[in-house]
């Protein structure tokens, strides 16, 4: 029998604004003392009323419109009613049937992945916008304490239609849309700090007995499916994909066993690798939504025509791989966020003016001039994503203009200077603070490459002459020797020898 498993995902992101959804408080849910940043509006009391943020509105209409959806030219808000120590109203305020957003659509690409299928389209149903609710804390004796600083943070909910297969399509999506989060700077999306929570439907199905007709499961005649499972504390990327893989070979089982199931809630444990079960769920809960009668109903589609997002990531990671030759892997990281992505262009850009006033490549065919250009990109992007960015937190950081940049590549190009010299190089220019000429820096301190193979033929000589050992070793066959040769020679340069010429100088005289 051949199954196929139907996986739809509900994401809550907590908007990083200045101050709460409906008051004036300030947005720091995750501050060190507990019950800091309330007042009476966010902490429920009675006859307060809320004023709803423009700011998380617009960052709504933001997100509904980098994921395609359709911006609704009217949306209000809803009271959610139920009761739980967390909600301190009894009501939450919600969106039911007018989100500010619905009907988007995302491709994922699992080429990179052994996923089963090598693109994966998913609907967008909704992005609505509510108020997170307090934090439980439950102590060790048995306690619960409230933390009402999370109480009233901006809240968006996005939600998927039943269209992924696998727990690797879900993860790459909820990557996507952190990157994208990111991308629009309207939140870290960190899941560990809860900033960004992920939550799974999943049902595994006989494959050919259901259809999904705008965005519902349609079982096809005489066929009753099998119940769907809620899986919850998925904290990470890889609890996704892993609670997500281990829940559809349970169910499997459990149809390979006929052993039905009722609908219900279940945990991922980390430690374990499996799905616990929380509770039963009883017919989905009334919670009797109606319109929230304090705030007005407001204008999404108005906001959204007053702005442009420019090129999205999934659009940029494209252009940057077919532009540049960046490998989609790097075009990944080089693309993610604005600072870094407008960086690493005018970087290439200066690169690729540079290459073309080299007289080997001045007038030579399209085909050598894109040779350099990839080769250019991979020396680029290597330098920025392994050491560049792992002497900082951000781009932003960074103080070295794009041109200087471009410049320290080139010297490393053209073989001006060593890896090791390089290394040393960039972390003057970091440390300088300022914006300075690597290639001076490079003078002062003697950083550059000795090219000039009289000079180096002495050193080869010397080192053949102080190491007859290691010689010996190296004419009775043991060729890896000849890596600690060409480090002698590089120490006896004081690292500014050629790393290739001394290997080739070593082997010509010891052959
Ligand atoms: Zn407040």
């Amino acid at each position: 029998m051949a199954y196929t498993a139907i996986i739809g995902m509900e994401v809550h992101v907590e908007l990083g604004t200045n101050s709460k959804m409906f008051c004036r408080c300030v947005n720091n849910p995750t501050a060190a003392s507990p019950n800091t940043h309330i007042c009476d509006i966010c902490l429920g009391h009675p006859g307060t009323l809320p004023l709803a943020n423009k700011e998380a509105i617009i960052e709504t209409v933001r997100i509904g419109k980098a994921l395609g959806c359709s911006i609704r030219e009217l949306s209000k808000f809803d009271r959610k009613h139920y009761f739980y120590p967390d909600l301190p109203k009894g009501y939450q305020i919600s969106q039911y049937d007018e989100p500010v957003a619905e009907n988007g659509a995302m491709t994922l690409d699992m080429t990179l992945t052994d996923n089963h299928r090598p693109e994966a389209p998913i609907s967008i149903t909704r992005a609505h916008l509510e108020e997170d609710t307090a934090k439980l804390l439950h102590d060790t004796d048995g306690s619960t304490l409230v933390d009402f600083n999370r109480s009233g943070v901006p809240l968006v909910e996005i939600v998927t239609g039943p269209d992924f297969q696998s727990g690797a399509e879900a993860k790459l999506y909820c990557q996507e849309l952190r990157t994208m989060l990111r991308f629009l700077e309207v939140s870290d999306a960190d899941m560990e700090k809860g900033q960004m929570r992920c939550e799974a439907n999943i049902s595994v199905q006989e494959t050919d007995s259901f259809d999904i007709v705008d965005g519902l499961v349609v079982p096809r005649p005489g066929v009753t499916l099998n119940n769907k499972v809620e899986l919850k504390n998925l904290n990470s990327f890889k609890a996704v994909e892993r609670g997500i893989a281990f829940e559809i070979a349970r169910q499997t089982q459990m149809i390979e066993d006929e052993q039905p199931w009722i609908q219900q809630t279940r945990g991922w444990d980390e430690d374990k690798g499996e799905t616990v079960m929380q509770r039963e769920k009883e017919n989905s809960a009334d919670y009797r939504y109606f319109p929230e009668p304090d705030i007005p109903p407001f204008h999404p589609a108005e906001i959204a025509g007053t702005f442009s997002l420019g090129e999205l990531p999934q659009a940029k990671r494209a252009r940057f791989h077919e532009e540049y030759g960046f490998s989609f892997a790097d075009a990944h990281i080089l693309g993610a966020t604005k600072a870094l992505g407008a960086f690493t262009e005018q970087v290439m850009s200066e690169l690729v003016e540079w290459l073309h006033s080299l007289p080997e490549v001045k007038g030579a065919s399209d085909e050598i001039a894109e040779q350099h250009k990839t080769r250019a990109a991979k020396l680029t992007s290597g330098w920025i994503i392994n050491k560049l960015l792992s002497h900082v937190d951000s781009i932003k950081e960074v103080k070295i203009s794009p041109e200087n940049f471009a410049e320290f590549i080139a010297l490393i190009y053209t073989s001006k200077i060593n890896s090791t010299n390089a290394q040393k190089l960039l972390a003057d220019m970091l440390a300088a603070g300022t914006n300075i000429d690597p290639s001076h820096i490079m003078e002062e301190k003697g950083y550059g490459q000795v090219q000039d193979s009289a000079a180096l033929q002495r050193v080869v000589e010397e080192v053949i002459l102080n190491y007859p050992d290691q010689v010996a070793q190296y004419k009775n066959g043991k060729e890896g020797i000849i890596k600690f040769l060409i480090g002698m020679a590089m120490k006896a340069t004081e690292g500014t020898g050629d790393p290739n010429m001394l290997e080739e100088l070593l082997k010509k005289q010891l052959s």
